[in-house]
């Protein structure tokens, strides 16, 4: 079997097209043009890198935004008293906070100092809480882009076995909370592997959707999984490679080689589910500057 290819680069920007519209049509109507603040602590080059393309997506669409760069060694205490007076700007409507942060700060607590009506990445407990229980909410945005591939794509999830690698805050738990949902989109029989998880294959090899967010290149290969399967690659991971100008590429976590001949669909990496990560932030900044996931009384 060969696989088709999730044209992640394709579909994202299909959907920044289509927010684009809506983010013109919303300040047509006489609002404010949608303003996304994101703060960067330290000068991590991945964040950095990661930062540029959200930049670059909201350019495109029409959003506003800005960086706040604050030093490695800022304090938790000051570092939430800058969050919070983005908190009560009313001119800012969706605030990231870049991870990772340096060790000596809690991402945990930094995050809960965010409102979670400005919390566009969706990482605040209360949206966290909010998905599991099916409230409207701003939705982690990896595991939003796939459900977007999945609807492109006309991939079924219902009733099918989906195996998630990866119990992260941000990517393998919301991604197995919405794949195992009853609702209109979930209802898939999920199961979460992580690192203490006994003989991974045992668990990869039945599933029908793979989702595989775990940080480790060629964790996942042709033998581990059955024929016909869907493969999600999230991980993206830098290896050294000399024949490139920068000296590294990019790979996921799974052997897209040996796999593209074995699975019915799979996402390259990159162009697969990272360029759909940014375009679902876009999403949920227009979302919260329209305030419809948190209505104004
Ligand atoms: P984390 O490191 O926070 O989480 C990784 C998860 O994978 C943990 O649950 C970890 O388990 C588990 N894990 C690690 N090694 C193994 C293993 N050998 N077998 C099974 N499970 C394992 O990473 P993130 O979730 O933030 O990101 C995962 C990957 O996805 C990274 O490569 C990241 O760069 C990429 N990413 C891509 C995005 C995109 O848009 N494409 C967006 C966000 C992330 P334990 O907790 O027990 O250690």
């Amino acid at each position: 079997m060969s696989a088709k290819i999730i044209d992640g680069k394709k579909v994202s920007e299909i959907t920044m097209d289509l927010i684009r519209d809506d983010v013109e049509k919303w300040v047509g109507a006489g609002n404010r043009r949608p303003f996304l603040k994101v703060v960067q602590v330290g000068t991590d080059p991945a964040s950095t890198t990661y930062i540029g393309a959200k930049t670059r997506a909201c350019k495109r669409v029409g959003i506003d935004t800005d960086t706040t760069h604050l030093s490695d060694t800022v304090s938790a205490k000051e570092l939430k008293s800058t969050i919070r007076s983005f908190n009560n700007d009313d001119s800012i409507d969706g605030i990231l906070v870049q991870l990772p942060l340096p060790l000596h700060l809690s991402s945990h607590d930094v995050i809960e100092s965010i409102d979670h009506k400005k919390d566009v990445d969706g990482f605040h407990p209360m949206n966290v809480g909010r998905l599991t229980v099916d409230q409207p909410t701003f939705k982690s945005c990896t595991p939003a882009g796939i459900f977007e591939l999945f609807r492109y794509y006309s991939i079924p999830v219902k009733s099918k076995h989906a195996v998630v690698v990866g119990a992260s805050n941000i990517v393998g738990s919301p991604m197995a909370t919405m794949l195992s949902r009853e609702n209109s989109e979930g209802k898939a029989t999920t199961t979460i592997c992580h690192k203490y998880t006994k003989d991974l294959t045992q668990h990869t090899i039945g599933a029908d959707i793979l989702v595989v967010a775990a940080g480790q290149p060629n964790l996942i290969k042709a033998e581990m999984v059955k024929e016909g399967a869907v493969i999600i690659d999230v991980g993206i991971n830098r290896i050294a490679d000399e024949t490139t100008e920068k000296g590294y590429k990019l790979v996921g976590d799974c052997d897209f080689n040996g796999l593209k001949n074995k699975a019915s669909w799979i996402t390259p990496v990159p162009g697969g589910v990272g360029p759909m990560t940014v375009a679902m932030l876009m999403k949920n900044t227009l979302l919260a500057a329209k305030k419809s996931i948190y209505p104004e009384e």
